[in-house]
């Protein structure tokens, strides 16, 4: 007993000499995590679930796993939830990173520790920790993939071949979403401003090329529409694409113009999380790359995180700057993504990520 008050005496201290703690003393292992996923549309957030779910699990937690079907208001019903539930610890990935506000400032007053989860949450001081991937290396990545695939000189160096390109975003209310576009645009501007690469739609904004929710559908009335107007004779020879589910529908509205033959091969297309669907477009040739964002680490590396917060340990960082939300700039970790096409798909089997059989 005495060693049990001693370490929530000096946990106590420790995290009031950072400025005064709102959580409650650190009581140890034990209680319930609320993991506030966005969909089970895409394959990632169920991994990103079930990984989480099963590592707390193994740290000494109970967790209850819960899924906003992409609608701000069920997201906000299951925070509230969780918190009347008295969870310990929530790990959030917003749907809409701006509209948490309100519930966050409930978590903060019953005195939870709150973890943004892969997209940061904004406009709020209540959030405490953020695990993710670099952003914008994401970015950077799809941006370099096109360069190199079609060969670009560089953009001083101008060969006189031009390229046309079509540039798509994520969902506007993602925070990632303007780290990705502006990662690979660090890349494309200099192609873009000496003319090797050419939007032919014009839509070179971000805000032009936003796709809600990350929406393939969305996506793919977009592509159609781009095609129809800006393509009569020409040839769509790129297509920037920030995630797999988006590039489904990307190359479906392509497909559907005529797309995908001998005669007239698809684009080169990016993508993002190595999604089953896509590393098998992948390697049919359809999809040309995608950026594997290991989604068991990134748990892992919460799970640490939570536990370390709920322990009163030191919680590992990596980056203390690049993380502004509005409110405050959140201590973050970082993982490394890496991008993948049909030269190295075999490493999505070595990690373990996939079966050589489910890449069949
Ligand atoms: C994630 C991406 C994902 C996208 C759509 C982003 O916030 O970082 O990995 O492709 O959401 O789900």
């Amino acid at each position: 007993a005495t060693a049990a008050v001693l370490t929530l005496s000096l946990t106590a201290c420790g995290q009031e000499a950072k400025g005064g703690s709102r959580y409650r003393p650190a009581d140890g292992k034990g209680g319930t995590i609320g993991l506030a996923m966005p969909t089970k549309a895409s394959e990632r957030w169920i991994a990103d679930g079930r990984n989480m779910a099963s590592q707390f699990k193994k740290a000494g937690y109970a967790t209850d796993l819960q899924y906003g079907d992409d609608k701000v208001e069920n997201q906000v019903a299951q925070l509230e939830n969780m918190i009347t539930k008295g969870h310990r610890l929530l790990v959030v990935a917003a749907i809409d990173g701006s509209a948490l506000t309100d519930v966050l400032r409930r978590a903060h007053d019953a005195g939870i520790p709150v973890i943004s989860y892969d997209r940061l949450v904004l406009g709020t001081k209540n959030v405490d920790y953020y695990a993710s991937f670099d952003n914008e290396r994401v970015g950077r990545l799809q941006g370099q993939y096109l360069v190199d695939k079609l060969k670009l000189g560089k953009p001083d160096e101008d060969s006189g071949d031009s390229y046309s390109v079509e540039l798509f975003a994520g969902s506007p209310d993602d925070n990632n979403t303007k780290y990705f576009w502006n990662g690979a645009m660090k890349v494309l501007k200099p192609y873009l401003d000496s003319g090797q690469l050419v939007v032919r739609s014009k839509q070179t904004r971000m805000n032009q090329a936003t796709t809600l929710r990350w929406d393939g559908g969305t996506a793919q009335k977009r592509m159609d529409d781009l095609i129809s107007k800006s393509y009569g004779e020409r040839r769509v020879d790129a297509v920037l694409s920030p995630y797999d589910g988006i590039s489904i529908g990307v190359i479906s509205a392509l497909k559907s113009a005529g797309y995908g033959t001998r005669s007239e091969p698809l684009p080169v297309i990016t993508g993002q999380d190595a999604e089953l669907a896509s590393v098998k477009s992948i390697i049919r040739g359809e999809q040309t790359q995608t950026v594997f964002k290991d989604t068991r680490k990134l748990a892992a590396q919460t799970v640490k995180m939570g536990d370390a917060v709920l322990t009163g340990k030191k919680v590992e960082v990596n980056n203390t700057t690049d993380y502004d939300n509005g409110e405050k700039t959140v201590p973050a970790f970082l993982l490394e993504p890496v991008s993948v096409d049909k030269k190295n798909t075999r490493l999505l089997v070595d990690e373990g990520y996939f079966t050589a059989g489910q890449l069949r």
